[in-house]
């Protein structure tokens, strides 16, 4: 039951309509592993760091079960940073910086004791270097989910195209459905991304839920309904992290077990945004997972009689 996760692990700076936070925690693999290691251990982390990465945080996330051998510290240069301003509605944002700093020069090294892992989940990075992920893996993971973002279509897209033909399934939002697509129809734009490679694709919509599509069909998870949402960073990443860790808990694969999945990443995701940076992930237990998932299940459970 073991889990590879790549991505960043950085600072942020976030700005909202509500508030401003100047550099907390960040990083698509730091929330990946944060959600997940709460339902599979090992979670083996791949990222880099610079010299400013703090070592509490490091303690913490080994603490949680998630392994660090596949983590460099690069010791004179900066983390990677990412700053973003949410719009109103706290579903959209802008970039203001993307500062790359130790990523420019990242060569991500599996080490020997994370191969033969069941699942891999490549999180937000360079489309080039997920693809170096998967080259090295001695034997091809059970299934291999993939997330991305606008700015790799904006400046790798034939890479991200290329790594699409390697993987089981994408995660991406809708407007980054849309984008890759040039179709506004979601329905369309699944059908178009089926058939670029993954044979699962999963469109999340903020607050308005995610959309699991496999051949001709399609689930709908919804998205709680909160009634303050703090800071959405990190919300996509940790739906990631729970739908990733689900499957990985209960070694299934099917497009049942996803449905499931996609509800356990809601959960997780819900939690995110309840607080600025990782900070709610660090509180909650299981029990508080497991409330949550019964409050999904009572948003969605209704009967109906059909004539
Ligand atoms: P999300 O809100 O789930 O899309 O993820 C936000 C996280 O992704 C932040 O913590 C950032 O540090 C990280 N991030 C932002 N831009 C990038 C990028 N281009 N590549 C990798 N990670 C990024």
């Amino acid at each position: 039951m073991s889990l590879i996760v790549v991505g960043t692990m950085a600072f942020d700076a976030i700005e909202t309509p509500f508030g401003k936070s100047d550099r907390v925690i960040g990083g698509s693999a730091t929330y990946v592993a944060y959600a997940a290691a709460n339902f599979v251990q090992p979670v083996q982390q791949v990222s880099i760091v610079g010299n400013d990465f703090p070592q509490e945080e490091m303690a913490e996330l080994s603490r949680r079960g998630v392994e660090l051998d596949g983590v460099e510290v690069v010791p004179d240069k900066p983390s990677f940073f990412w700053s973003g301003r949410y719009h109103m509605d706290m579903n959209t944002r802008d970039t203001l910086v993307t500062d790359l700093n130790v990523l420019a020069d990242f060569d991500p090294q599996i080490p020997e004791s994370y191969q033969g892992a069941e699942f891999l989940m490549l999180g937000n990075l360079m489309p080039s270097l997920q693809k170096k992920v998967i080259e090295q893996l001695k034997e091809r993971p059970r299934l291999i989910v993939m997330d991305t973002m606008n700015f790799w279509m904006e400046i790798a897209l034939d890479d991200l195209k290329e790594v699409l033909t390697m993987v089981d399934v994408l995660l991406v939002n809708d407007s980054e459905a849309r984008q890759l697509t040039n179709e506004f129809s979601l329905v369309k734009a699944a059908k178009k991304i089926l058939k670029m490679g993954p044979k699962y694709l999963i469109i999340k919509k903020g607050e308005h839920g995610a959309l699991l599509f496999h051949g001709d069909n399609v689930f709908f998870a919804p998205a709680l309904p909160l009634e303050d949402v703090f800071d959405p960073t990190g919300a996509g990443d940790t739906f990631a992290g729970g739908f990733i860790g689900h499957i990985a808990r209960t070694k299934d694969i099917s497009y049942e077990n996803m449905k499931t999945a996609i509800i356990v990443g809601s959960a997780m995701a819900s939690f995110c945004v309840e607080k600025f940076g990782p900070e709610r992930l660090k509180e909650i237990t299981r029990a508080d997972i497991d409330r949550r998932l019964q409050q999904f299940q009572e948003l969605v459970n209704f009967d109906i009689e059909l004539v």
